[in-house]
Formats: C-alpha cells, sequence, structure tokens
C-alpha cells in the first residue's frame, strides 16, 4: 500500500469539493477517488453549506474564488458549521486570501495550478494531524471572559448569575471573532467576514452596539469592545477557550 493509501479496513473518509471551474473539480475529485476517499462535489458556496448542516465530512476543500459568495465568508461559516478540515484552492497572486484562510482556520493551501498527487498529500495530512489534538483545538465551542461565556455552537451568551441571551448568528460570528482574536485592532472588514464591505454599510456598527447592549455596564462608554478611531474595533478582556 502506497503512503497516499487510505488503511482498507476503515470506511472511506468524505471529503466535500467546493470549486466552480468544472475541470480542476474533475480533477481534483478523480485524485481523491484513486486515493480511497469519498467524495461530494459542489459548484457554489450556497450548496456546501446546504450539504454541511446535515453531513460532516471529514474535510472540505475549498476554492476561494466562487461565484455565488465571498471565499473568506464562506470559511468562517464552514468553521462556524462544521470545524472539519480544510484545505483552500487559490489562484496565484491572493496572498491575502491565503493569509486570512489560514488565520480563519484552514489547515493549508494549494495553488493553482497544481499536482493532484500533491493535493492528496496535503488532506492525508490534515487528516492525520486532525486525528490527534489539532481536532479538539478546532472543535473547541465555549469561550469565557469576565464571567461571561459564549456557546459558539448553539449561539447562547450566557451571564455570571447564569442569564441566556441568544444571539443571532452575524451577532455570534462578530463575537467570535473578537474572542478569537483579543487585544488586537480588527477591522470591520475582518469582523463581518467581507472584504468587499462598502463605507456606508452599517451592519458592522449595528451588530456591535446590539452586543454592547448585552455586555457593557455602560454601552456609551465601552470598557469591553473598544473602538479604534479610524482602525476597527478591540475586545479589551482576557478569553480562555474550552
Ligand atoms: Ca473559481
Amino acid at each position: 500500500m502506497s503512503a497516499l493509501q487510505q488503511d482498507a479496513t476503515a470506511p472511506p473518509a468524505l471529503i466535500f469539493v467546493v470549486e466552480d471551474d468544472a475541470a480542476i473539480s474533475q480533477l481534483v475529485v478523480a485524485a481523491l477517488h484513486e486515493y480511497g476517499f469519498a467524495t461530494e462535489a459542489f459548484r457554489n458556496g450556497g450548496a456546501l453549506l446546504r450539504r454541511l448542516a446535515a453531513t460532516r465530512p471529514a474535510l472540505c476543500v475549498v476554492d476561494l474564488g466562487l461565484p455565488d459568495m465571498d471565499g473568506i465568508d464562506l470559511l468562517s461559516q464552514i468553521g462556524a458549521l462544521s470545524g472539519c478540515g480544510v484545505l483552500i484552492l487559490t489562484g496565484r497572486g491572493h496572498m491575502v486570501d491565503r493569509v486570512m484562510g489560514l488565520e480563519l482556520g484552514a489547515d493549508d493551501y494549494m495553488v493553482k495550478p497544481f499536482e493532484p498527487r500533491e493535493l492528496v498529500a496535503r488532506v492525508r495530512s490534515i487528516l492525520r494531524r486532525h486525528s490527534g489534538t489539532a481536532l479538539a483545538v478546532k472543535q473547541r465551542r465555549h469561550a469565557s471572559f469576565l464571567g461571561w461565556s459564549l456557546d459558539c455552537a448553539a449561539n447562547i451568551l450566557r451571564a455570571s448569575d447564569g442569564t441566556e441571551h441568544l444571539l443571532g448568528s452575524a451577532e455570534t460570528q462578530v463575537l467570535r471573532a473578537f474572542l478569537e482574536r483579543p487585544h488586537q485592532i480588527l477591522t470591520r472588514e475582518q469582523l463581518v467576514g467581507q472584504r468587499e464591505l462598502s463605507a456606508s454599510d452599517r451592519s458592522i456598527d449595528v451588530r456591535i452596539s446590539r452586543l454592547r447592549r448585552k455586555l457593557e455596564g455602560d454601552p456609551q462608554n465601552p470598557q469591553l469592545i473598544k473602538t479604534v478611531y479610524g482602525a476597527g474595533y478591540m475586545f479589551a478582556a482576557v478569553v480562555s477557550w474550552t
């Protein structure tokens, strides 16, 4: 058995492939089949997310340049829904996408054009790491700060007295972005996961003011979610994850 092949006694690991270029998608799927993986292919982000709501694959191969949604936004939604391994595919020159993708939890990336065998090797490597401690880190779901706790899977924010607030998914996404990078200035784009945010888009400010009303003693004078004028926002508390 080659080092790339799977253990024949184990059920084949399921890999989701989202790629709008049919030729590349077929190449990836064929290579994965050759080495014993089961696959499902999707042509856009929406189709992948609908499937992820029902089934958890071992790993997603994600093209960042999809027709229906921003690749970075898609990555954060995959992370929220599944916590599975992620290998991203990008075009040459998309360094910013790669860096942001890795920051958002992708495990590795490949630049097109790539050698299909190399892709299979990267997939195997990610799955090996995920069977160990990396999986526990990726599946972390509870964050605690200043007596508060956030259950990222259930979108529930708990106060120290046990009061529960059910957050919207957009609100949870923003709070989670803060909790993953406390004491760092985050731009509005980083907080909503969209690079094409226009200056007139106030949705992020609405989400922040909702969070402040829940979290801050005096929302007009925030101590926790601080505004950094001209730069973005910063979460000012120590966070621990379990
Ligand atoms: Ca594409």
